[in-house]
């Protein structure tokens, strides 16, 4: 226990970005809904959704992935398990036809929320290129 305690800690200590909207979304202290949940993985609907399906995939333990731009080696597996949740989510929908994944990272990429977040957006004909 002291050892997951410091590692806690450690983790802590490298995120060093200020807590979002996300937090509180996960810790359930603020209503959202949820479409799929495990425990490395939250996904629930976009408050303002860009299209008829808009799903925000996130790490429920952020451990400084503020943005993809952060990521660190140790996120390998997390990443991972974020783009198949996706995936998973998608089926979910019934996204049989197709469907985008988004990730905006800082400012240029129009970045809002400081914790990663997947966008799994579907449900219309997609354009190309983005905005
Ligand atoms: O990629 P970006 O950081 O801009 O995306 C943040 C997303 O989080 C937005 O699509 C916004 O609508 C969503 N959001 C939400 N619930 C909140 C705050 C933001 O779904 N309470």
């Amino acid at each position: 226990p002291g050892e997951e305690v410091a590692a806690q800690a450690a983790s802590l200590f490298k995120d060093s970005g200020s807590p979002t909207i996300f937090d509180k979304i996960i810790a359930k202290e603020i209503p959202s809904k949820i479409v799929y949940e495990d425990d490395k993985v939250l996904a629930f609907r976009d408050i303002n959704p860009q299209a008829p399906t808009h799903i925000l995939i996130i790490p429920k333990h952020r451990d400084g992935l503020t943005q993809l731009s952060k990521a660190e080696e140790r996120h390998k597996e997390i990443l991972g398990e974020l783009l198949y949740a996706s995936t998973v989510v998608a089926k979910k929908e019934k996204l049989d036809d197709g469907y985008r994944i988004v990730i905006n990272d800082g400012p240029q990429g129009c970045q809002s929320v400081y914790h990663l977040h997947i966008h799994l957006v579907g449900g219309r004909q997609m354009k190309w290129p983005p905005g």
